[in-house]
């Protein structure tokens, strides 16, 4: 049986880095690619960053109830199809999630058994350090992430794990170890001891 691992934190937590670093590190996670009307950034690719898709094809995808959530983030639409979770659990991998916070409380109320781990910053000064040294945003645009983290921050509590990430390999270690420790958990179920015993 597949995982299903939700990661979730306010801009400039190092979410990104850190999903991507730990899909090269296990094999057996797959990261699923959300439809986003966002544009695309310098350095992004279509179809692997995101389907970067314009209004009316979200909003058709919308009507045709394809996504599992979808949400409206800083302006833009950002949504996860059946499908991309979908396709990776019928491989026999692992999906893992990028999602904000709201996407992943829609996602536990329909899949409960999927695995929630919300990565915190240090502080909110040190948040407000990185997303200005990242370069990514206008002044605006970070003041407006700033005091929406704060009240993103809130919903760590609704996740399964949370993760600070104060210092990067140590994060990366502790998400590690947590992905590892479900792996082996949930193929520790009685039916497959079971059956490992009866094949004996
Ligand atoms: P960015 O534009 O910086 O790539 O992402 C902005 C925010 O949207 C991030 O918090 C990111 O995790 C979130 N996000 C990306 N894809 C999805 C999605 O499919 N659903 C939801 N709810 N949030 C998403």
């Amino acid at each position: 049986m597949s995982n299903i691992f939700i990661i979730s934190a306010p801009s400039g937590c190092g979410k990104t880095s850190l999903v991507r670093d730990i899909s090269r590190i296990y094999d057996f996670l797959e990261l699923t690619i959300s439809c986003t009307t966002r544009k695309m950034r310098k350095g992004e690719i279509d179809g692997i960053d995101y389907h970067f898709v314009d209004q009316a094809t979200f909003k058709a995808k919308i009507n045709n109830r394809e996504f599992i959530e979808h949400e409206l983030v800083y302006d833009n639409y950002y949504g996860t199809t059946y499908n991309s979770i979908r396709n990776i659990v019928n491989s026999g991998n692992d999906a893992i999630l990028e999602i904000d916070h709201k996407g992943m409380i829609k996602i536990k109320k329909q899949i409960p058994s999927a695995i929630s781990i919300y990565i915190l910053p240090p502080t909110l000064k040190e948040l407000k350090n990185r997303l200005i040294d990242r370069g990514l945003d206008t002044k605006e645009v970070i003041n407006k992430r700033i005091s929406n983290a704060e009240n993103e921050l809130k919903f760590s509590r609704f996740s399964d794990f949370t993760i600070v990430n104060d210092d990067y390999d140590i994060a990366l270690s502790s998400l590690k170890s947590l992905i590892l420790y479900q792996k082996i958990f949930q193929n520790t179920t009685i039916s497959r001891l079971n059956s490992y015993f009866e094949s004996c």
